[in-house]
């Protein structure tokens, strides 16, 4: 049995996900832009599903922009919200790399960056991130959800709070651990910028989605034939846009009961695990999002673990698929974790493919290997 508990990094597409593609590929594979039949045919299924997805979040259609996934929406909110006056973005110390990495970037070209701290349990000070706003900031970007730990940040606050500036904040979420786990709408919380990444939600890579609130000053990110109302230039990812729609509309269904499901596993698999194994400590805190649960198992290093598991076909993660291969993650660092707890950390994320019988299986294999690497390591000192 393969055991895929790396839904984090990215997710199985739904079947209906797959079929929808190869039909974007065999048959609607003209270009929207084209004046004949078969684009007019691509563009209005291409304008259906912004309407789709904009009611997944309570928007508008002329507010979802597709991109080519949330590091691109990341990057150009980042990049082209500020200007000469307002050149001042607010974010937090354990935000994705491709939020952290753009900062750095045009860090050097003058903006200014204030990078928030956050708790132990990996969450930022509110009133120190009121306390940060000046008159030349011109955007708070907080993840809604952190991909590592599961940590939730009080992102309902931040747009109250954001409501009663005089001069306008622009508030960006970085929504890819949260869409489809949390069940929220951008505009009942003041967020004027939220990104979407498609293959975390069973749908393909290389695609997303990009709420821009109307009327918001943004710059063009790329400049071209004007697709996407001139903002986002490129003949559309037509396979990509038909496959995030069925994700979307999937992972959509039934929202609660579907949280509900993962949350139930991953209560699972954290009581079976407290059962089974000693000397661990639970990272995630515990009012955290549905699907992910981190873990330090001390005197075992993580990434020896993962190779371990995946000899028996179940799939984790150390950190972040994107950051797994440097040293260290960075948000458990911030999270003052000491270094044993940090090199024997695992992420287990779920989705609701997953089932009961997974779990427990996984536990029971987890069990044995640290059984065997704890015994290998007490022999070798
Ligand atoms: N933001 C968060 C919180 C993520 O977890 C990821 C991917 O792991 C990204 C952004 C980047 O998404 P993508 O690689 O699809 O551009």
């Amino acid at each position: 049995m393969e055991i895929y508990l790396d839904n984090s990094s990215t997710t199985k597409p739904y079947k209906e996900v797959v079929k929808k593609m190869i039909y974007a590929l065999e048959v609607d594979y003209a270009n929207p832009s084209s004046l004949h039949k078969k684009g007019v045919q691509v563009e209005k299924n291409i304008k259906n599903i912004r309407q789709n997805i904009a009611r997944t979040i309570g928007a508008k259609d002329k507010e979802i922009f597709f991109v080519s996934g949330a590091t691109e929406a990341n990057n150009w909110i980042l990049k082209k919200i500020v200007n000469k006056r307002k050149n001042h973005i607010i974010t937090s110390s354990i935000e994705h790399p491709s939020v952290l990495q753009t900062l750095k970037d045009i860090e050097k070209e003058g903006i200014e960056v204030t990078y928030l701290k956050v708790d132990k349990n990996g969450i930022i000070n509110l009133e120190e991130l009121k306390n940060c706003i000046k008159e030349n900031t011109a955007l708070i970007s907080i993840m809604h959800v952190n991909n590592e730990v599961g940590s939730i940040q009080p992102i309902l606050e931040i747009g109250k709070h954001l409501k009663t500036l005089k001069e306008k904040v622009y508030f960006h979420v970085d929504g890819v651990q949260s869409y489809t786990k949390i069940n929220f709408r951008p505009s009942k919380y003041n967020i004027d910028f939220l990104s979407v990444s498609a293959h975390k939600i069973h749908g393909p890579k290389g695609i997303g989605f990009l709420y821009i609130k109307e009327n918001s000053n943004i710059k063009p990110f790329f400049s071209g034939g004007s697709q996407e109302f001139g903002l986002r230039s490129g003949t559309e990812n037509v396979p990509g846009i038909y496959g995030m729609d069925e994700a979307v509309r999937i992972s959509n269904e039934n929202l609660e009961q579907r949280i509900k499901k993962i949350s139930d596993l991953k209560e699972l698999l954290k009581k079976e695990i407290i059962k089974n194994i000693e000397n661990i400590k639970i990272n995630t805190p515990e009012n955290s999002v549905c699907h992910i649960l981190n873990i330090s198992f001390y005197g075992i290093k993580g990434e020896v673990l993962l190779h371990y598991l995946e000899q028996k076909n179940v799939y984790v993660s150390t950190g972040s698929a994107c950051s797994s291969k440097k040293k260290g993650s960075h948000v458990l660092n911030e999270m003052n974790l000491s270094s044993d707890e940090i090199e024997g950390a695992i992420r287990f994320s779920l989705s609701d493919s997953n089932t009961e019988e997974e779990i427990i299986e996984a536990v029971k294999i987890l069990k044995e290997s640290i059984k065997d690497l704890r015994f290998i390591i007490k022999r070798k000192r």
